[in-house]
């Protein structure tokens, strides 16, 4: 069987290009999109992504900001700074790195963001807006793999997807997303009986867990797409023999790539394509807080 990879890169640097001219365009409009990223406490993982949001942002003209707080701040303090980025008309959207320190509720931060500055689209009504059919801001990562799916042209009515891992943010919503496009959809995770049997009859695969290697090559039904959505950092043997570390998906690649008609690589698939939805949510935010303050002007 042979395989086509889903270049995330390449989707990604198409959309960037498309949010580009949006910015440019909303500029021109005396509108300019501002993101403003909080993070509490000193985490490494989060510095990575402040760096990565940053220059994702710059390249296409979107305003960025960290806004860095003490890991021992109050939750009443938090929802503070929340609060008064909510009603800042100069901050157009919010990000809150993750983790934050478990002192905090990362929920009641997280569902604090107005629903039009949630850039992420983890606010309850934005997951609420995809149960209706009627999705705004959607969670990134949702949004990245139903798009690179897409991509390979299958037609969604009626296709077999089984999503494995029912995360708020990931699963749930991939699940949401496709059935609004009439594709017949299993969920799966770690109650889930005999996770092979279901894995075995997708057309598309989707798989959002964080356990490298999980998904193996007979897991697979020959022909399918697979989306692979995990992050995992692991060690490996360097080829003088000293220890190296990796980032890998949730499936191992080198035998399903053999099965498989499509597959998204790690990294390289998923990963920037969720940069490039964060951007266009940004842009988006900008469109309804803008279209909220014209109809408020005609009244
Ligand atoms: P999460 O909240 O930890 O959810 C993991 C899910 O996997 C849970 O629903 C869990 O179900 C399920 N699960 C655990 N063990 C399982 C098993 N053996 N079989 C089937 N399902 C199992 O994680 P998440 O935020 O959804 O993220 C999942 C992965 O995607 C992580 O590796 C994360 O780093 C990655 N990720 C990548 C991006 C990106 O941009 N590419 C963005 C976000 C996340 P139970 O709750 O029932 O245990």
């Amino acid at each position: 069987m042979s395989h086509k990879i889903i270049d995330g890169q390449a989707q990604a640097k198409a959309i960037t290009v498309e949010v580009q001219s949006r910015v440019k365009a909303l500029n021109e409009l005396g509108w300019l999109p501002h993101l403003v990223s909080i993070d509490v406490g000193d985490n490494p993982a989060s510095a990575v992504y402040i760096r990565n949001q940053q220059r994702a942002c710059e390249r296409v003209g979107i305003a960025f900001e960290n806004r860095h707080y003490p890991g021992d701040i109050s939750q009443l303090e938090m929802m503070a700074v929340i609060q008064a980025l909510n009603v800042d008309p100069r901050v157009t959207g919010i990000v809150l790195q993750r983790p934050v320190p478990p002192h905090l509720n990362l929920d009641a931060l997280q569902n604090a963001i107005h629903p039009t500055k949630d850039v992420e689209g983890m606010n309850p009504t934005n997951i609420g807006n995809i149960v209706y059919g009627q999705p705004k801001l959607g969670p990134c990562t949702s949004l990245a793999s139903v798009a690179l799916l897409k991509s390979t042209g299958l037609t969604l009515q009626g296709l077999e997807v089984i999503v494995v891992g029912h995360s708020e943010i990931v699963g749930k919503p991939i699940a949401l997303l496709l059935m609004e496009d009439l594709a017949t959809v299993t969920i799966c995770h770690h109650g889930t009986r005999n996770l092979s049997a279901h894995t075995r009859r997708a057309d598309a695969l989707f798989v959002a867990v964080g356990k490298p290697g999980l998904i193996t090559g007979e897991m697979v039904k020959p022909g399918a797409a697979v989306i692979d959505i995990g992050i995992n950092q692991i060690t490996v043997d360097g080829s003088n023999g000293e220890k190296k570390s990796k980032i890998v998906g949730d499936v191992d690649f080198d035998s399903v790539h053999e099965i498989a008609g499509w597959i998204t690589p790690v990294p390289g698939g998923v990963g920037p394509m969720t940069v490039a939805m964060l951007l266009r949510n940004t842009v988006l935010a900008v469109d309804y807080q803008k279209q909220q303050y014209e109809k408020n002007m005609q009244h």
